[in-house]
């Protein structure tokens, strides 16, 4: 969480960090901020709320000259929303001043021991405890003061530092938190993520852990914080601007929903072999053996990614017959796991730099699993530190709800699932068979789109109504989990999703007249017993809302409204079936108002544990 953008060239710094604080706000929208060191000295702005309160501050005070500079965008977890916790943070003797992404866990013992040697504090986050620090050991090289900081500080931590005393120079370091560096011609922009890179530069590298980089107009020497000289591997970096913009839509979300069609043929494009009926994945054949022996599979991921995971679970037992289970990777990473001879470990993340997950990671190749990355953002850390992996090709998400990155996951988890399946037990006809249906799996997205309107009239009778259930079966009760996540956290509405059956063993005493009871009703082998839950519900009072397959005209008797998805065979149904939840989910948040892309509290890549 949290934007963090540095910029040191010849042209003024800023706009184009102002700019680049725009692409990068889905990560963090309490408080924006950004310095500049120009011939006056090193001046600083900061404001609370979004990137457009900074800039209305700017046009208010002025503009801030120099073609030096960093800036920020917060997601808070020290301290308040308040214009003293915004970044940039400075020191009060030296002249440093830093933008940083993460949580520095010692803080509070190093704030003592500054204190105690009379520095005075201005705000309550662990960052200023961090600017200090740098400034406490200064002796004139800004390089070696922030390599002797980050040696005593734990944590993670993505920064990038200047010091008027040193105006031509700018440092950045990182540990968990990413941090990339563009390279341009006379030029450096650092950013969190691509996206404030690519108008620039397609030249760029991931900074590693625990290295830090330092940057004159000329110049880039890349070291651990031992100050020992690392070589970068640089790459280009394949994002185009139109990938990251609106468009004609209203909204990243309502973008990204409607390029799924595409962004599944991407993910599907060269890797399915239907003749053979074998998945193609480059990123696996090295340890095509080794998957071929698991013996159990971990599959562990936090929030949406969770919800694909699950269905994952579904997919690699029924169809690989490889016993599966699903982790949260925060509860996965602190209790212990045993991992044995045999147990792969797959980390799903839309960015890559989960914290939690990333942590959960390291935990299991510790205790000696294989392990495995469903990640879309090429070249992320997760990306780099697992053994193998696949990447879901869905192109760049900015949407704070996930959407095209839950069903490119889904897809991805298929592949690695039909992978090991026709390697093991299944038969060449059998999995053409699932390929040639995964294959049009795209085009019956594309039909459910076509109803988004009548979608939209559906919310607008329950929208005002505070408390919903999403309940499913089998394949779909993941799927009805991630329809009430969707709701809640874009609309504020109170939503819980659970397996249908379950429902009777409890929440059942929630429903009261008109309560909207979502139900993923798709034809399946469960689908008989979905039937008698609607009934139960109808019988207490509750509107049921049913997704079903198209032509079956029974639902229609016993539900409120019916929103139809074309037939899929069950283990491919979740990509189908989410597509209304996610459309319902936007259209509510739309008609109560809310912000669709940034909603409170929240933010894209959570990259603190
Ligand atoms: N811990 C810092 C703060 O609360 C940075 C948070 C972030 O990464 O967004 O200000």
């Amino acid at each position: 969480m949290c934007g963090i953008v540095g910029y040191i060239g010849t042209k003024p710094a800023q706009q184009l960090l102002v700019e680049g604080l725009k692409r990068l706000e889905y990560r963090g929208y309490d408080s924006a901020g950004i310095a500049v060191i120009g011939q006056s000295g090193l001046s600083i702005t900061r404001a609370v709320g979004r990137v457009q309160s900074l800039e209305d501050k700017l046009e208010e005070t002025g503009s801030l000259e120099g073609t030096l500079g960093l800036a920020h965008t917060r997601w808070a977890t020290h301290g308040t929303v308040t214009q003293a916790n915004a970044h940039p943070q400075r020191d009060d003797t030296s002249g440093i001043c830093l933008v940083h992404n993460g949580i520095i866990e010692n803080y509070a013992a190093i704030k003592t021991y500054l204190e105690e040697k009379g520095h005075q504090f201005s705000s309550e986050t662990d960052t200023e405890v961090l600017a200090m620090l740098i400034g406490e050991l200064y002796e004139g090289d800004l390089e070696s003061a922030v390599q002797a900081a980050l040696r005593e500080v734990t944590g993670a931590y993505a920064i990038v530092v200047v010091c008027e005393q040193e105006p031509d120079v700018m440092i950045a370091a990182r540990k968990g938190s990413p941090l990339m560096i563009g390279i341009g011609s006379g030029e450096y922009i650092v950013a969190s993520d691509p996206s404030a890179i690519v108008a620039h530069t397609t030249q760029a590298f991931p900074l590693e852990n625990y290295n830090v980089v330092k940057l004159t107009r000329d110049h880039i020497r890349t070291s651990t914080i031992e100050n020992i000289e690392v070589t970068p591997r640089i790459m280009q970096l394949e994002m185009d601007l139109g990938q990251i913009e609106l468009g004609d839509y209203d909204h990243f979300m309502l973008k990204e929903i409607f390029e799924q069609p595409s962004a599944l043929s991407n993910t599907f494009r060269g890797r399915l072999d239907k003749k053979s009926g074998k998945v193609v994945l480059g990123g696996l054949d090295e340890f095509a053996k080794q998957l071929v022996k698991a013996k159990r599979v971990i599959i562990t991921a936090q929030g949406t990614a969770m919800h694909a995971a699950m269905i994952g679970e579904y997919l690699l037992e029924d169809l690989a017959k490889v016993p599966t289970e699903c982790e949260y990777a925060s509860e996965f990473r602190y209790r212990n796991p045993i991992i044995e001879d045999g147990t792969m470990v797959v980390a799903v993340s839309q960015s890559g730099e989960t914290a939690d997950t990333l942590a959960a990671l390291e935990e299991a190749k510790d205790r000696g699993a294989l392990s495995l990355g469903v990640i879309n953002v090429v070249g992320s850390t997760i990306a780099r530190e697992t053994d193998a992996g696949v990447y879901l090709r869905v192109g760049p998400e900015i949407g704070v709800a996930s959407t095209k990155a839950f069903t490119g996951q889904v897809a991805v988890l298929t592949l690695i699932s039909l992978f090991m399946a026709r390697r093991r037990f299944m038969s060449a006809e059998e999995s053409s068979a699932l390929l040639k249906q995964l294959e049009l799996v795209p085009d019956k997205i594309e039909r459910v789109l076509e109803t988004a309107d009548t979608i939209r009239t559906l919310t607008e009778k329950y929208v005002h109504r505070e408390n919903w259930l999403f309940l499913g079966r089998g394949y779909n009760y993941p799927t009805a989990m991630e329809g009430a996540l969707k709701l809640k956290e874009i609309s504020y509405i109170h939503a819980e999703g659970m397996p249908a059956a379950e429902m009777k063993h409890g929440p059942i005493a929630l429903i009261d007249k008109g309560m909207p009871v979502v139900f993923i009703a798709n034809r399946g082998a469960q689908y008989e017993k979905v039937m008698i839950n609607i009934e139960e519900v109808r019988s207490r009072g509750g509107h049921v809302i049913a997704v079903a397959t198209e032509g079956d005209t029974q639902i229609k008797s016993i539900a409120e409204d019916v929103m139809y998805v074309p037939d899929v065979p069950e283990a491919l149904s979740p990509m189908v079936t989410v597509i209304p939840l996610q459309l319902m989910a936007y259209h509510a948040a739309v008609l109560r108002g809310k912000d669709v892309d940034k909603p409170r509290n929240l933010a894209k890549s959570v990259t603190v544990e």
